[in-house]
């Protein structure tokens, strides 16, 4: 089916807000243009703004489903989509190598499919201290071993990024060989001290995961993660925006200080989203951890019973760019490229997150309160259910 979608406010590929349309052919955009869009029976006029649909590099689950198996993970994958994230990886907690690379290979069927972008190991090379919601007896160091039993798996080639605290022994060393393989990598889960962080970042890595969360704050005889994070140009800062895991004012902060320093397409908005998300609040796991959601905050389960360290989000990136939009005072073109082409660059995905030919033709369209009202998925437009909208 050949049809032009046009808006007369869509995120364009310099990152701005303006007229602008695209010619789709099958399940790829063909043709784009600025301005008014040629003449064609097959025109459709886009009434909100037109976005490319969202690239989620940090997920966990969703639809009350985990990416333990094929089968939940097309839930997951399906209940992010209806609130347009058209584009996922699987993020996996720490767990053993072996338990790791075997939940990767039951995932291969779904990457090699295309529906789901590639994997995401969030450990278990992270910190104790630093743990969050990750299984404390499953961490593990990057010794040299440990980086060659992933890399000479054949489950690597589905592996994309994975967060390492660099503190660690072997850390630098992981950081390093597994950049130069190609995996993208995410500072994160760590106590790192500001100049093993700018060691890590001189080694290869690209990103801070979840920025702000589960590291060192910023402290001034202390500095930690955060600061070198802020300070180098080129590295992507992951933020976890839904008014429970960063201050709004901490928001602005983290993209000010990108802007100052290389561009504010440095940040990039994750759901860490958990099996709760697009669900609702009740009991869940979280890598075999117990998780209580309650109106929204998901937090672990301490043996007594209370409420334990915040597991993850109940987030969809929808819901973070609103909120990055309407709470946090982030400009909407900042915040769109923030769950679109930022994420796609910062894992490696050349096909995601632009309005350009040869891009797979994913589009959200969001009404004036920023609500993603239409999802296109692959060149279809997936069927409206309002209810799924907000
Ligand atoms: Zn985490």
């Amino acid at each position: 089916m050949n049809q032009i979608i046009s808006a007369t406010s869509a995120l364009t590929p310099e990152g701005r807000l303006a007229p602008y349309w695209v010619r789709i052919s099958g399940e790829r955009i063909l043709e784009v243009g600025h301005g008014a869009p040629p003449r064609s029976p097959d025109l459709h006029i886009s009434q909100g703004v037109l976005s490319p649909g969202f690239v989620d590099a940090h997920a966990h689950g969703g639809g009350g489903a985990t990416f333990a198996s094929e089968e939940e993970a097309q839930t997951v994958l399906t209940a992010h989509r209806r609130s347009g994230t058209t584009t996922m990886l699987a993020s996996l907690v720490s767990a053993s190598l072996d338990t790791l690379l075997a939940q990767t290979e039951a995932l291969r069927p779904l990457v090699e499919s295309g529906e789901l972008a590639a994997i995401h190991w969030e450990g278990p090379w992270l910190d104790t201290a630093h743990r969050g919601a990750h299984d404390e007896t499953v961490l593990s160091t990057p010794s040299p071993a440990a980086v060659t039993a992933l890399l000479d798996h054949p489950a690597s080639e589905l592996v994309n990024y994975v967060t390492v605290a660099p503190e660690l022994p072997g850390g630098i060393e992981a950081v390093e060989r597994l950049s130069t393989s190609g995996i993208s990598v995410g500072i994160g889960h760590t106590g790192a001290s500001c100049s093993t962080t700018r060691e890590a970042l001189a080694a290869g890595a690209v990103c801070g995961t979840h920025l702000f969360n589960a590291m060192k704050g910023l402290h001034h005889r202390e500095p930690g993660a955060v600061l070198p994070l802020l300070q180098t140009p080129g590295v992507f800062l992951e933020l976890i925006c839904d008014g429970v895991h960063v201050h709004p004012d901490m928001i602005r902060f983290a993209w000010e200080s990108a802007a100052q320093n290389g561009g504010p397409q440095r940040i990039v908005l994750v759901s860490d989203a958990m099996a709760a998300a697009a669900a609702t609040d009740g009991d869940y796991t979280l890598g075999g951890l117990d998780v209580r959601v309650r109106q929204g905050v998901a937090r672990l389960v301490t043996p007594d019973g209370g409420e334990g360290a915040i597991a993850g989000s109940t987030l969809t990136l929808a819901e973070a760019v609103r909120y990055s939009i309407v709470e946090a005072g982030i400009t909407a073109e900042h915040a769109l490229t923030a769950a679109t082409s930022s994420p796609a660059r910062m894992v490696g995905l050349d096909e995601v997150g632009k309005l350009l030919p040869g891009a797979f033709a994913d589009l959200v369209v969001l009404d004036e309160q920023w609500s993603v009202g239409q999802v296109m998925y692959r060149g279809e437009w997936i069927q409206d259910d309002s209810s799924c909208f907000h």
